[in-house]
């Protein structure tokens, strides 16, 4: 095995400049399991961060299940095979009974991709909305809804910008008020709406839980003007929102079309997008959806098998519990520390947003970063996000348990001690 140096220099020679590593001091891993990540050396870092590996790093139930199936058949998705039926009818009953059909994909870029072109050929319209600092995927089309990649960002054509339901800086309605003045500027540029694509918990803008009631504001006016609503659930899905199965669940509100992806397969690359049959009927009636290995045996069996440990270990009420105990544990510090402005989430999808004063809430970015290196210094792993990256982001695997939680807090407070010293 090549030393950490070696291979961060082999890496950027050979991949090139597009990719980003975590950390200063950039983590090689060999070996993971539960909440734990280990390096050649041994040594155990608590992953507080990980979303894909959902149901713990390497689930021996999972493995099982893509080894067994691996062993057995995987091809491509155009002959008849029981795992995609299986899956599919097991999964749609864990959504309201409006959403009957399942397109599977390999990436949420892709589920989100095909969501929009059906958005647009069932509505005849163009216009798009979008948060101001979103995220939703890799194609052309999704990077020009995707302000969050930064700089190089660039509008895609038809796409509108909304504010995000900042629940710390901007008065509750003003997402609503967004988006009635998108579709009012669509108006009088004579394009017609075709869908508000939303992450349910708004994760890369900041991590936001808007009141239930404001969604509803915000849908109803959307569906008025003829546009459909796509919930993203590839971060917030599979329970890691603790009260629901999916984010949009806490909002009361039915989308026409989810996306999922990052926890469906527990890393084995499986994604879906999941929709009234109707849509997919229309659609399908004057295209055709091919996608090589979305739905193979194996991914099919992968997600299969991370939705039934969900189920058996009852891992959305862990995310629940956990999650509680987490967000206290972070207020008891934020008493101590100023410099913890804001503390954000649902379950186990945490935001602690840092600031310099209370009262400018100037976005303390250096010492977000600050704290995600030291942590990791002290082998816990976390994240930042937010247009500043000034937020925290904790969002662990689903089986972290309450001492895994005591652990990440005794720890931030030191570093906490450190940073603000
Ligand atoms: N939507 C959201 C909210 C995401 O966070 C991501 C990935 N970060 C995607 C879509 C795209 O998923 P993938 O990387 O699997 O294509």
């Amino acid at each position: 095995m090549q030393d950490s140096q070696n291979l961060l220099a082999a890496r950027q020679r050979l991949l090139g400049g597009g990719y980003r590593l975590f950390y200063d001091q950039p983590l090689h891993v060999v070996r993971g399991e539960g909440v734990w990540l280990y390096d050649a050396q041994g040594q155990a870092y608590l992953d507080a961060y990980n979303n894909v590996a959902s149901v713990g790093h390497c689930h021996p139930a999972v493995v099982a299940a893509i080894a067994s199936q691996a062993a057995q058949l995987n091809t491509h998705t155009r002959y008849l095979n029981d795992a995609i039926v299986e899956f599919a009818e097991d999964f749609l009953s864990e959504f309201p009974p409006e959403l009957r059909n399942i397109t599977m994909t390999c990436t949420g870029s892709e589920a989100n991709d095909l969501a929009l072109r059906i958005a647009r050929q069932v509505t005849g319209g163009e216009g798009i909305m979008v948060t101001r600092w979103a995220y939703h995927g890799v194609t052309s089309l999704l990077a020009g809804l995707s302000p969050a990649l930064g700089e190089g960002f660039q509008r895609g054509e038809n796409v509108w910008l909304i504010d995000a339901p900042d629940s710390y800086r901007t008065q509750p309605g003003a997402w609503v008020a967004s988006i009635a003045q998108a579709l009012e500027e669509m108006r009088q540029a004579g394009v017609k709406p075709a869908a508000l694509l939303f992450d349910t918990i708004f994760s890369s803008d900041g991590i936001f839980s808007p009141e239930a009631q404001r969604v509803q504001q915000g849908v109803a006016l959307v569906r008025a003007a003829g546009g459909l609503i796509i919930a993203d659930e590839v971060q917030p899905g599979f329970g890691r929102t603790g009260s629901q199965r999916w984010g949009f669940l806490r909002y009361g509100v039915t989308p026409d079309l989810v996306s999922l992806g990052k926890p469906m397969g527990n890393g084995h690359p499986v994604a879906a997008l999941v929709g009234r049959p109707e849509l997919f009927a229309e659609f399908g009636r004057r295209q055709r959806y091919f996608n090589t290995f979305g739905g193979n045996p194996v991914s099919c069996r992968a997600a299969q098998a991370v939705l039934q440990v969900l189920r058996s270990e009852q891992l959305q009420n862990n995310a629940q519990e956990v999650g509680c105990f987490l967000r206290q544990g972070l207020c008891t510090l934020a008493a101590q520390y100023p410099v913890i402005g804001d503390i954000r989430g649902e379950g186990l999808f945490i935001g602690v947003e840092l600031v310099l004063g209370h009262e400018q809430k100037t976005p303390a970015s250096q010492i977000a970063a600050a704290v995600v290196n030291k942590m990791r210094q002290r082998q816990i792993l976390i994240s930042t996000t937010g247009p500043q990256a000034s937020i925290l982001k904790i969002r662990p695997p689903l089986v972290f348990r309450q001492q895994h939680a005591e652990l990440l807090l005794q720890t931030l407070g030191q570093v906490l001690e450190e940073v603000t010293a």
